[in-house]
């Protein structure tokens, strides 16, 4: 398989072509076409496995097709990460894929004033890859709102649950449209997780690795 034969546009080619990917990985191969379908995913993957581009590349994908603005105040595309880290590295990847598309990335974490924060989700963000604790605090201030969020992923749940996180989620979840797609991701799946997915997941294809 090639990223010509996973069904790509261009600007997104290229961009890998730049970023000197040649080949899929294969949570790469079989998430990439699903999450194009529209499906929802419950990928069981590790960190290294690629996984980051397998959900950014298709999002990315249908945003080109779908055409249309970020709300004021929101987002479409909406990234749940357990760490300030991670939430980096994701946003770098999106801004990294999607270099030709000039859709807007943007990081809400805590530890860091809530200021540029607050004026970029004003503005309006394509991607926003947060953690849920600083992102619940927006919501409560009344400067975030997600009930236009077209897709939603959590990242590394499994983490989410070691960090005390899923109050958080479980606040946050009852605010996004229910009509939406929602991509799971998580190295293993203790019981609690194994519940979380199945609240928010509908008929998902699983992808392990
Ligand atoms: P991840 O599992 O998403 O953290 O990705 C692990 C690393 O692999 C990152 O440094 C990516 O840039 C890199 N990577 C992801 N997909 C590919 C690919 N198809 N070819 C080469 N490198 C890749």
């Amino acid at each position: 398989t090639s990223f010509t034969d996973l069904g790509l546009a261009a600007p997104l080619l290229r961009a890998l072509d730049e970023a000197g990917y040649t080949t899929p990985t294969p949570i790469q191969a079989q998430a990439v076409p699903l999450v194009l379908e529209g499906r929802d995913l419950l990928g069981i993957a590790q960190t290294g496995t690629g996984k980051t581009a397998a959900f950014a590349l298709p999002i990315l994908n249908q945003l080109i097709a779908k055409g249309g603005r970020p709300p004021r105040g929101g987002c479409r595309v909406l990234v749940l990460s357990p760490t300030r880290e991670l939430a980096s590295q994701i946003a770098d990847s999106f801004k990294s894929y999607g270099a030709h598309l000039g859709f807007s990335v943007a990081t809400v974490f805590g530890g860091v004033p809530h200021g540029g924060q607050r004026r970029a989700l004003a503005a309006g963000i394509d991607v926003l890859v947060a953690t849920p604790g600083r992102l619940l605090d927006h919501m409560a201030a009344g400067t975030a709102r997600l009930d236009r969020v077209e897709t939603l992923v959590l990242d590394e749940a499994d983490q989410m649950l070691d960090k005390g996180f899923l109050p958080a989620i479980r606040k946050l979840i009852p605010t996004l449209p229910k009509q939406r797609q929602t991509l799971f991701f998580s190295a293993t799946m203790p019981t609690e997780i194994g519940r979380l997915a199945g609240e928010l997941l509908r008929d998902p294809a699983r992808v392990e690795v």
